[in-house]
């Protein structure tokens, strides 16, 4: 079965709800799809239900904004998909709904089409782009950049690794490298960006890379994000990961 992809159908949306510049307002799109949101604290994250005509999304009053935007727009993904139009009879749809929830959200509020131009005008820079895209958090940013561009991104919440990704196709340099940790500590440290260029060991060659730190402090929250990127070009096969819609796509 030939699926529509998701960027297409999140871009359509925007279209017809006359959104075309960033930060993406959730407000026409909700309006759109007869739903309102009601803040709740007793609830996890998010959750959907019925209305009266359409629907509630109920979020937790206590989610930092990015998250409330990213859970929203993963609700309305779950709306979309209720239709019967826009489910395809796909018998494999159930299981996969939240991933597929998850990357319309992401497709949402960051939209493909814009994103890759954007993101090659800021070079790749994560504050840069945070500032266009303000309801994104800088761990989605940093996730969509590596589907973009060749990167490692090293997410380190205070003083822990909490997560490590690459590009799809690109391997797993070793983690902690001196250039790596240099950066990280000074960023961790001072508070501030940094940027290094040094060589790191990847694929069992020392490789020239150039490593930005970034600081994502909030209050006694202290997150670093890197993004390491090989300094001699290699080029992304976007057939790779772009597919139609099944690809894995992690929960945020
Ligand atoms: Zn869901």
């Amino acid at each position: 079965m030939s699926f529509p992809k998701i960027r297409d159908i999140t871009f359509n949306i925007l279209k017809t709800c006359s959104i075309s510049s960033p930060p993406v307002d959730l407000g026409p799109i909700l309006k759109h799809f007869n739903a309102t949101v009601v803040r709740s604290g007793h609830l996890e994250e998010s959750a959907l239900l019925r209305a009266k005509k359409g629907w509630t999304i109920k979020v937790n009053r206590k989610l930092r904004q990015e998250r409330r935007s990213f859970r929203i727009a993963h609700e309305i993904g779950h709306i979309y998909w209720s239709m019967p139009d826009h489910h395809l009879s796909d018998p494999r749809l159930g299981g996969k709904l939240e991933k597929y929830c998850s990357k319309f959200a992401s497709l949402l509020l960051c939209p493909h089409q814009w994103f890759v131009q954007d993101a090659q005008e800021a070079d790749y820079d994560l504050f840069t782009l945070k500032k266009i895209y303000t309801n994104v958090s800088h761990e989605v940013l940093a996730f969509r950049l590596s589907y973009l561009t060749p990167i490692v991104v090293t997410i380190y919440d205070n003083g822990k690794l909490y997560r490590r990704f690459s590009s799809p196709g690109l391997g797993h340099p070793p983690q902690g490298e001196k250039p790596e940790r240099e950066v990280y500590e000074a960023v961790d440290l001072y508070g501030d960006f940094r940027e290094l260029k040094g060589e790191i060991n990847w694929n069992g060659i020392e490789q020239k890379v150039r490593i930005r730190g970034y600081p994502v402090f909030s209050g006694n929250y202290r997150r670093v994000i890197l993004l390491t990127k090989p300094v001699v070009s290699v080029t992304l096969d976007e057939s790779e990961f772009e597919e139609d819609m099944p690809y894995p796509f992690p929960e945020y």
